[in-house]
């Protein structure tokens, strides 16, 4: 049992994107500037860090102008953004940005209320959209939503997984992005969803986005890198939440993967102590606890050597 397991992963950080625009209030420029600083201080190579949508749609990332100027050229560190059509295609270029990630859901019904088209007329868009980004010389991933279960669908059938899979490929992206949105796959199903994507796309371009929603994320994860994936999206302190369940945990957290892989001796380059500062930092300046237990248990490891010093001073002064 598990004895394919790689040397080395790759994380990219979720948190500045996927994550703040989950925040129910508008996060400032410069909070998400040290976020994204910060992370990279801590050793992450691969950052997500905004989207080039229409700031009617959402507000939260309205900076992404400033954003993307600010951190399309970090030396030694990848650094991508959403692009939902040519406006936002133009908007990166001018930024800068030299990795976009397109995006479509599995399920026509997602994808009708993520993207408010079906799913024919998002690849026909993408015909255009794909090949302009490769003229202007970018890497283009191509994220694909609910490609396991669907908030309206139920289970997603896994032909259609694989209809897009190879019409995307067919465009050129670099890299698909297989995301499990509302964090309902089991290890099993991952298993029956990889068997069906890796012959029609190398394992090395194939990247795996999972939510922990029902705390399956590592077990999913564990499974996929036992066949050969070694890129993972994550959020630093499970940053994200999940818009279809209030309350319920997001994106797996950074830190989650970061301990276990570095247990298990796969490396990732992250420092895992300094990943949790920053998740400290970011509860701080957000105002509310984030859903990671590792930051969890990690504060408190903080606040009892803290109490224990004060007690000691104490007992040094009597
Ligand atoms: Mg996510």
């Amino acid at each position: 049992m598990f004895e394919n397991l790689p040397k080395r992963v790759h994380i990219r950080e979720v948190g500045p994107r996927d994550g703040l625009q989950n925040e129910s209030v508008f996060v400032p420029t410069e909070v998400k500037k040290e976020f994204i600083q910060r992370l990279a201080a801590a050793g992450v190579s691969a950052i997500e860090i905004t989207s080039f949508v229409n700031p009617k749609w959402i507000p939260a990332l309205a900076d992404c102008a400033e954003i993307g100027s600010r951190f399309s050229d970090m030396p030694g560190i990848a650094t991508n953004a959403l692009v939902p059509n040519m406006k936002g295609l133009e908007g990166a270029e001018q930024a800068g940005m030299k990795d976009i990630s397109v995006f479509m859901s599995a399920t026509e019904a997602h994808n009708k209320s993520n993207i408010n088209k079906s799913i024919d007329e998002t690849l026909r868009q993408f015909e255009t959209l794909v090949p302009a980004a490769k003229a202007r010389g970018m890497q283009v991933r191509a994220g694909l939503s609910t490609a396991f279960g669907c908030p309206y669908e139920g289970e997603t059938d896994v032909r259609q997984v694989v209809r897009i899979v190879r019409a995307l490929r067919g465009m050129g992206v670099d890299e698909m992005g297989i995301a499990d949105t509302i964090g309902v796959a089991d290890p099993l199903q991952v298993q029956r969803v990889l068997e069906q994507v890796l012959p029609i796309c190398p394992v090395q371009e194939v990247s795996l986005h999972f939510h922990d929603t029902q705390g399956t994320a590592l077990a999913n994860i564990m499974v996929a890198m036992e066949m050969g994936i070694t890129h993972f999206d994550s959020s630093l302190g499970g940053l994200g939440g999940c818009p279809y369940a209030p309350g319920a945990s997001g994106n797996v957290p950074t830190e989650h993967l970061v301990y276990a892989f570095e247990r298990m001796g796969i490396e990732t380059g992250i420092d895992l102590e300094k990943l949790l500062e920053v998740g400290v930092y970011m509860q701080q300046v957000l105002g509310h606890p984030l859903p990671s237990n590792g930051l969890k248990a990690y504060l408190g490891r903080k606040q009892r050597a803290a109490t224990t010093a004060v007690k000691a001073a104490a007992a040094a002064a009597i």
